[in-house]
């Protein structure tokens, strides 16, 4: 069966920080840096899920500020391109900086890996109810 919501569309909407099953900027609240909607305005797709959800990004966004800015200032403090002290300062600022950038971002992707692995369970793809039929099968 075909996907109405195909993965690269999942893909493109959680890059973009939207609604994986609309396509709709309702993440987070409006006005709001880090005020996460309970569900999206548009679709009502449930956005805040259970703990497990907030301590995924979290992990996604602890991860990301390891590799893509600690790990790279501590190979450039050992092959001498500034000292050691410098390192220590910009990777401390860096440290609670950049999760902090990519706050917004870890919530979006961490709900778009979930549907990139269960696509299915987007409710754009559930199938049709039948008449007589309920979700539960
Ligand atoms: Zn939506």
């Amino acid at each position: 069966m075909n996907l109405k919501v195909t993965r690269g569309q999942i893909m493109a909407r959680g890059l973009a920080n939207r609604c994986p099953n609309c396509g709709a900027r309702s993440l987070f609240k409006e006005g709001t840096l880090f005020e996460v909607n309970p569900a999206c305005g548009e679709c009502g797709l449930k956005i805040e899920r259970d703990e497990g959800g907030f301590l995924g990004a979290l992990s996604l966004n602890y991860g990301v500020t390891l590799i893509v800015f600690v790990l790279p200032v501590m190979l450039l403090a050992i092959f001498g391109a500034f000292s050691f002290r410098t390192a220590s300062i910009v990777g401390g600022i860096g440290a609670i900086g950049f999760p902090a950038l990519l706050y917004r971002s870890s919530r979006s992707w961490w709900l778009m890996n979930y549907y990139l692995v269960l696509p299915r369970h987007l409710p754009a793809n559930l199938p049709p109810v039948a008449k007589g039929e309920d979700e539960n099968i």
